[in-house]
């Protein structure tokens, strides 16, 4: 183990963090693998004409002339999405039920699961066919210009999903519970309203039916902004707080998990956690990141409209004929924007570990940097995060700064 963690991890802990490391790295190779040999795959027998073909046959099938390209497109987009789950599924279920079963973060039962799974897929396919079919139709409507208004039409329909979604999409999937009034939830309040944060309404997520990973975080718009805290993050006695009778009833016979227990940031800690999330709120970065994507959204637009037409893309893929909006619009995104695509997820990458700095900082300036590096060190260790790592490997995959990195920028305040 190296010095500089002298004092912030056990050998221990180190040990596990390094094998489950280790495990994950030698995952994410196997099935990079798998995903580049399918991809390519795809491109040689020239899969999305396979895709679309049976798409327009169940059309046929149903009684539909085939010239019909909204429903074709819709039909086409579920057929790729159940062969992606298909050959995803493996890997989910290993990373699931092998590799955080043996490092002990996971908390899902196989029904639990295939309930997920089954809902996750559905869910999606309802919200993606009604923009599917928006943008087709904008695209045949819109004329020369249709790019103006397919760029209005994404901003509205991410503008309408992140407000749609905390309220009604997330809840089908993990229960949200008010945080019970106590020194906790008033310590967060006194925060918020000293930096006069517009806080709404304040969630505890049940996230620990699912894994024991931590986390916080904001969302909301204008005057309604809501905190969420996953009770992982919690300390056992304030977890506790949380559990109904029923949860009381169930988990009587069960044993206590003894990780699990040790697991959470006391009062203090949160409060340095959440300094460090207003920051990102109060410097204006999730507005940075949202102006950002929207420039990007529109030159993406732009670009397709600008080759929309051409066959060679269309051909290349074996489209002879037809022309179908949406595979335009999947092989530029997927296909002739990936180098542009890499260099601005490097870029962007970048931007947010500055902007970690930037939020610890205001934490820090809130007199809060002594607990915010207890709690950095706590919730890295309760998430086994590795931390060490080359510099160029840290540069190009991790969109938070190294551990070590945070803590020296912390001492300043010290
Ligand atoms: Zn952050």
């Amino acid at each position: 183990m190296p010095a500089d963690l002298e004092g912030m991890l056990d050998e221990e802990t180190f040990t596990k963090a390094r094998l489950y490391a280790l495990d994950k790295s030698s995952f994410g190779a196997v099935s990079g693998l798998f995903s580049q040999a399918t991809s390519t795959l795809m491109l040689v027998y020239q899969g999305y004409k396979i895709f679309w073909d049976l798409a327009g046959d169940s059309l046929d099938g149903l009684g539909y002339s085939s010239d019909h390209e909204i429903l074709q497109s819709i039909l086409f987009s579920t057929y790729l999405s159940i062969f992606g789950t298909i050959t995803g599924l493996p890997f989910s279920v290993y990373s699931t039920f092998v590799i955080e079963q043996k490092h002990g973060f996971n908390k899902q039962t196989v029904p639990f699961y295939i309930k997920d799974q089954i809902k996750k897929f559905f869910i999606g396919q309802i919200i993606q066919a009604p923009i599917l079919a928006g943008i087709i139709k904008i695209v045949y409507w819109g004329g020369d210009h249709f790019y103006l208004y397919l760029w209005l039409f994404a901003m509205f329909m991410l503008l309408f999903l992140m407000t749609v979604y905390p309220d009604y999409i997330a809840p089908l999937f993990d229960s949200y519970i008010p945080m019970p009034e106590g020194d906790l939830r008033a310590g967060i309040e006194s925060l918020a309203a000293s930096v006069e944060f517009p806080l709404y309404k304040l969630f505890v997520v049940v996230g620990s039916k699912r894994s024991t990973h931590s986390n916080a975080y904001f969302y909301g718009f204008y005057k309604f902004k809501r905190i969420v805290l996953f009770d992982t993050l919690l300390e056992l006695a304030e977890r506790n707080k949380l559990k109904t009778k029923e949860d009381e009833e169930k988990e009587k016979d069960e044993e206590v998990d003894e990780k699990a227990a040790k697991m959470g940031c006391n009062n203090n800690e949160i409060l340095a956690i959440l300094g460090h999330e207003l920051g990102h709120w109060k410097l204006n970065h999730v507005l940075k990141n949202l102006l950002i994507s929207q420039v990007q959204i529109f030159l993406m637009f732009a670009l397709f409209a600008f080759l929309s037409k051409a066959k060679p893309l269309y051909s290349a893929f074996g489209f002879e004929d037809a022309q179908p909006v949406l595979v335009g619009l999947m092989v530029v995104l997927q296909f002739i924007l990936a180098p542009y695509s890499a260099v601005v997820n490097f870029a962007m990458t970048n931007l947010s570990r500055k902007f970690e700095f930037q939020a610890d900082e205001f934490a820090g300036d809130l007199g809060r940097a002594v607990p915010l590096r207890s709690a950095l060190i706590k919730l890295n260790n309760d998430n086994l995060s590795y931390p060490v790592y080359d510099w160029l490997y840290s540069a190009w995959n991790h969109s938070h700064p190294p551990l070590l990195e945070r803590i020296e920028a912390l001492k300043k305040y010290q």
